[in-house]
């Protein structure tokens, strides 16, 4: 990664072609990912560490007992909290299930929301939209034998294969 690199231009590059390739973008922004069982209560957490973190200096931890999906989001949600809130990392930040930390909820809100731009980036969000109209009109022109519904169809379904459902 360019040093003048800002994160949200590494977090851009990934965002070009699905799946969004979250261990990338950690990679590239400097952080070491560590997936291990972390208990029941905890869904992840982004720590201060000299030792095992990246040239960062920040390690992410993520629950590997957790639905992958979840997994997936949890990562996104710990790369929000190093993009918006690494300045107020004193030594860690540990995400209950929830996503319930020991900073303020408005903190959390805005790690949510961050999390959700990295994993459904606009472009493939409209992407997915375009496809299922496609879909559609290709549905209601069968008889036509429209080549529309055999280009399009099924794609909407990759992609919200590739962006997972972060709850479920
Ligand atoms: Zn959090």
């Amino acid at each position: 990664m360019e040093p003048s690199e800002s994160p949200m231009a590494v977090v851009a590059r990934y965002q070009r072609n699905p799946p969004v390739d979250l261990d990338s973008i950690a990679r590239d922004l400097g952080i070491k990912v560590y997936k291990r069982p972390l208990g029941k209560a905890i869904a992840g957490q982004i720590m201060r560490d000299r030792i095992s973190g990246g040239p960062s200096g920040f390690s992410i931890w993520v629950n590997s007992e957790e639905h992958p999906n979840r997994q997936r989001f949890t990562l996104a949600h710990e790369i929000a909290h190093f993009i918006l809130h690494r300045d107020l990392i004193e030594t860690g930040i540990v995400d209950d299930t929830m996503y319930r930390s020991s900073l303020s909820n408005y903190y959390e809100v805005q790690a949510n929301r961050l999390a959700a731009d990295i994993l459904m980036p606009v472009r493939l969000v409209k992407a997915w939209r375009v496809s299922l109209q496609a879909e559609a009109v290709g549905r209601r022109r069968t008889a036509a034998r429209s080549a529309k519904g055999d280009i399009h169809g099924g794609s909407w379904r990759a992609t919200f294969a590739i962006i997972g459902a972060p709850f479920s």
